[in-house]
């Protein structure tokens, strides 16, 4: 039975150079743009004056929040906002990783309807229209630029919380493999081992459907070839996998994510983990269990990425991929104890919304048992 919803608003372009066409692409969207950034890349490469020039060049006056953080929390949303309101912006330019990207998404939120980040979080919905947006990523990771998600720390409780809904969806997503020339070595592993995850896991979920499934496969197969010399920094390897971050952010509309982001969370909010290298940590653990309940799709994924028969299976390529790009392999390798697990554990099942859609029923003995295998 096939069956699933799309609507995607989204204007992508993707090619080369993009970034100098920003002033052409935002004609029409307004006079006063509030650019945001995080606190270093923007402006050590430059890109803060090349936003500025081509934002000129049509009228545009150009503000800047450059004050977004990794994993960025409520507060930064909300001063973000706050500078959206004070710039009297017409749209908002996102320039940066999944972070800046949600920071601005979620920022959008509160200046065009109000109120505060809070009132608009996971399990509602934000459906009504906001001020255009114009995504574009300086990672090979989020998928941000095409997904109606935003993700952020609620510092209260130290916990991911979303921000979700068809209005989320950039006005457009400028994908610009060049600006990823400059992507450290350790970013370009981490925000890589992000895109597989959303990959991986839309591929494992509950809401899979064979459209989704179109988007993660290839994904997946991207991700397989091109991030070990994504890494090693040719720029034609780091354009496979900006495509790759792309394709997986559309499968991840469709499904959500689980059991990697689920319980990688915690690793990010208590141990300070970058995001995907906390999803990496836990899907060769989760992997045993999505082979062990749906081992013909396990087959045939890894039948997909030319890898059929592979001695380990789905646990071993993961295994060997994180190897490769220098991840840490194990939870012992990054100093947590023993002991600490069941803390882990019990973080981690807070994270329903994502670990819902695992493939399976999921229970507590799995995340111990996964927490295991990975320790
Ligand atoms: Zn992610």
């Amino acid at each position: 039975m096939i069956s699933f919803t799309h609507y995607h608003p989204t204007r992508v372009i993707f090619r080369r150079g993009a970034l100098k066409e920003l002033g052409k692409l935002s004609e029409g969207l307004g006079k006063r743009a509030l650019v945001v950034t995080g606190r270093s890349f923007a402006v050590k490469h430059g890109y803060v004056e090349l936003i500025r020039r081509q934002l000129e060049e049509v009228g545009v006056h150009a503000v800047y929040f450059s004050n977004v953080e990794p994993n960025p929390t409520l507060s930064t949303a909300m001063r973000c906002a706050e500078a959206a309101e004070k710039a009297s912006a017409d749209f908002f330019v996102a320039f940066g990783g999944g972070s800046v990207l949600d920071a601005a998404k979620a920022a959008n939120v509160v200046y065009t309807l109000g109120g505060s980040v809070e009132d608009y979080l996971y399990p509602k919905t934000v459906d009504r229209e906001l001020h255009p947006l114009v995504a574009i990523p300086t990672t090979h990771g989020t998928g941000s630029e095409v997904t109606r998600y935003s993700v952020l720390v609620d510092e209260k409780t130290n916990m991911k919380v979303t921000v979700s809904g068809e209005a989320l969806y950039p006005k457009i997503a400028v994908l610009d493999p060049e600006v990823l020339a400059n992507l450290p070595r350790e970013q370009s592993a981490a925000t890589g081992l992000d895109a597989l995850s959303h990959a991986l896991e839309a591929y494992f979920s509950k809401r899979a459907n064979p459209f989704s499934d179109m988007f993660a496969l290839e994904a997946s197969k991207l991700v397989a070839r091109y991030l070990l010399c994504a890494v090693e920094g040719v720029l034609e390897c780091r354009e496979q996998m900006l495509y790759a971050s792309l394709l997986a952010g559309y499968a991840i509309n469709f499904t959500g994510t689980n059991i990697g982001h689920g319980l990688g969370y915690p690793l990010t909010t208590k141990y300070g983990l970058p995001h995907g290298l906390a999803n990496a940590m836990i899907l060769p653990g989760a992997a045993v269990f999505y082979e062990a309940y749906l081992p013909e799709r396990a087959r045939s994924y890894l039948e997909h990425l030319h890898l059929p028969g592979l001695l380990g299976g789905l646990r071993a390529f993961l295994t060997e991929l994180k190897r490769q790009v220098g991840a840490p392999l194990t939870l012992r390798e990054l100093g947590v104890k023993r002991e600490e697990l069941e803390h882990i554990v019990s973080e981690g099942l807070r994270y329903q919304r994502n670990l819902q859609n695992s493939p399976f029923d999921f229970r507590e003995e799995h995340a111990r048992r996964i927490l295991e295998l990975v320790y």
